[in-house]
């Protein structure tokens, strides 16, 4: 993970883009600040529990039972892990494709983890918020949207409306 792609999934997140269940939320904000420190990365607006607690989001991560993220060999997770094929842990992605202007939601499963997993879990997710092709800035409004909402010149659908709106 690049200073640069951690960037970018920091400011997706703090655009309120994705939500994690109640299982992840707090485990995955501590680890995610703790890469920030590790790579020295100066930000301006920390992460809020709530920013990963979106309404409205376009990725989404839970797990069907409890993390211990910071003792993944405990004998709770070994018991729960016994089990090769259980992977209770899912990361899922919202793309969009615009129809004649109307947005087409489109939801998939990026992948599944295992519960001593969390984090090849993590780096999924943050891979996913970094990758260009599912979300990039807007150059009019500068706020990072999902790519399918940019046009050929990276303007997003709401700047556009607007531009059209006032032409
Ligand atoms: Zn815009």
């Amino acid at each position: 993970m690049t200073t640069k792609q951690l960037t970018q999934a920091y400011g997706v997140m703090l655009q309120g883009l994705v939500s994690l269940d109640d299982n992840l939320r707090q485990g995955v904000l501590v680890y995610i600040e703790s890469l920030m420190l590790e790579q020295g990365i100066k930000r301006e607006k920390y992460l809020s529990l709530d920013d990963l607690n979106s309404h409205y989001p376009y990725v989404c991560m839970g797990s069907y039972m409890p993390i211990d993220f910071f003792n993944v060999d405990s004998s709770y997770s070994r018991a729960a892990c016994n089990d090769q094929n259980f992977k209770p842990i899912s990361l899922k992605l919202c793309t969009v494709i615009l129809d004649n202007h109307k947005p087409v939601h489109r939801w998939q499963t990026v992948g599944t983890f295992r519960c001593d997993d969390i984090v090849g879990a993590i780096d999924a997710l943050l891979e996913t918020l970094s990758n260009d092709d599912f979300f990039r800035v807007c150059i009019s409004c500068n706020k990072i949207r999902p790519a399918g909402y940019l046009n050929h010149d990276q303007v997003c659908n709401c700047c556009s409306d607007e531009l059209l709106g006032v032409a």
